[in-house]
């Protein structure tokens, strides 16, 4: 297979680069991984303005709703250099999830309404899946919709809120009908955060970080015209979602720049005269992640080029969520290896600036945090299970 890229495509690389270096620069970059909430989203907010100012806030979506358009080597060639930077990827929940299903299923209305806004990151989607007892079994979900003139009457409970506390709008899954098979009575709909009867309450999560929430629904009234596609066939537009979701959390560029650290650190630890990247059996546990790697990259390659020519991502999706949330895991934990003893120091650790680094509390932070990729985005096993029913037959 030839990999080399034209020299246009080498140009767009130089080009992407040249943006970060110069728009995502130190003072943004140490705002966004500020801990202060409000500092946070602003900087977030400031990060996607300036991409869409740049017309690169919406690489997913095609030209006429004001994407990219880019084929799926410019796409490609944009996530290397994105990660190769240290840069963050856009918050997804309006750019990469409910954006796509407003535009393939919404109405010119809803699209005229929320896709500008998206685009703007003026409105800040979270995504109202999951709730207490309904994870897995994702279609079981209980939380009501009633239906009260030409409004909705929602009452209920969604969990594990990725950024509720800062959402703006969040998009719901609703049971609008009980009878018959669980999938066929769901109901997908946008819902205005500012609504009367709409709580958030906070989960801190085991790395000391609140990103997580538990949103509560007390008759919130919500009008029918906020409503995506049909009533009760809410579990079709979720699906297609879901797919796309599971697809993009490989981070396939991620793990290429958490490698590149990691033979770094290795490279600046020396015992006996010897570094780190050196012993051989620390070669050796590198080199199969690496190998793994590789191959996901070019199955994600793969599932990428069937997508660009009609296809939908399907079972490769599940497989890509599974092989790529275990490379992540294993280059946590070999960083973790790395870090030995200096993961028990605290951020800011005065040690830490003795020391030269503070990478073992950082290492430690995101080997936490990790643990939640094999679980969301639907959990791993879920994702063998769907393969073994839609690949193997079973
Ligand atoms: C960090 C994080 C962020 C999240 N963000 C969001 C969000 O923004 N919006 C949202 O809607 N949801 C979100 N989720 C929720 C996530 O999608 C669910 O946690 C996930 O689907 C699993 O559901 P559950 O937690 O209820 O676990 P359960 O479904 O109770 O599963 C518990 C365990 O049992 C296993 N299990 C369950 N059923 C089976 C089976 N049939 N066969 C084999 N094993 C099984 C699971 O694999 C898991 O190990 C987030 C989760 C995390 C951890």
């Amino acid at each position: 297979m030839d990999t080399s890229f034209t020299a246009e495509e080498n140009a767009f690389a130089e080009e992407v680069r040249a943006f970060f270096a110069q728009a995502y620069d130190d003072d943004l970059r140490a705002r966004l991984e500020s801990s202060n909430p409000t500092i946070f989203r602003a900087a977030v907010i400031e990060w996607q303005k300036r991409l869409h100012a740049q017309g690169w806030i919406a690489t997913g979506w095609p030209k006429e709703y004001g994407g990219t358009g880019w084929n799926d080597t410019q796409s490609f060639i944009y996530e290397t250099e994105r990660a190769a930077a240290g840069v963050r990827d856009v918050i997804p929940f309006g750019l990469k999830m409910v954006g796509p299903v407003i535009y393939a299923f919404g109405t010119d209305e809803q699209k005229e309404r929320f896709l500008p806004k998206i685009l703007e990151s003026d409105e800040w989607w979270c995504q109202g899946y999951s709730e207490p007892g309904s994870g897995s079994d994702l279609a079981s979900l209980k939380t009501r919709a009633d239906i009260d003139g030409d409004d909705y009457i929602i009452n209920g409970a969604k969990i594990w809120t990725s950024y509720a506390q800062h959402a703006d709008w969040i998009f719901c899954l609703v049971r609008t009908n009980s009878d018959g098979k669980k999938q066929q009575g769901i109901t997908f709909l946008l819902i205005d955060m500012a609504s009367p009867g709409i709580k958030v309450n906070p989960i801190v999560s085991i790395d000391g970080h609140h990103s997580l929430n538990e949103v509560e629904f007390n008759n919130v009234r919500v009008p029918m015209a906020n409503r995506i596609g049909e009533q009760d066939k809410g579990w079709t537009y979720a699906k297609a979602l879901l797919a796309h979701e599971r697809t993009g959390i490989a981070g396939v560029a991620d793990s290429k720049r958490g490698l590149t650290q990691l033979r770094e650190l290795a490279a600046n630890e020396v015992n006996a005269g010897r570094t780190l990247l050196s012993d051989p059996l620390f070669q050796k546990r590198l080199s199969d992640i690496e190998i793994e790697l590789m191959a996901l990259e070019f199955t994600e390659l793969r599932v990428l080029a069937s997508v660009a020519v009609g296809g939908a991502p399907g079972a490769e999706s599940s497989m890509l969520k599974i092989k790529g949330t275990e490379i992540q895991q294993a280059i946590q934990q070999l960083t973790m290896d790395v870090a030995g003893y200096y993961q028990g120091m605290l951020p800011n650790d005065m040690s830490a600036e003795q020391l030269g680094h503070d990478f073992g509390s950082q290492a430690r932070q995101a080997f936490m945090y990790g643990r939640a990729a094999t679980v969301y985005g639907g959990s791993n096993e879920i994702q063998k299970n769907i393969m073994a029913k839609a690949v193997l037959g079973l």
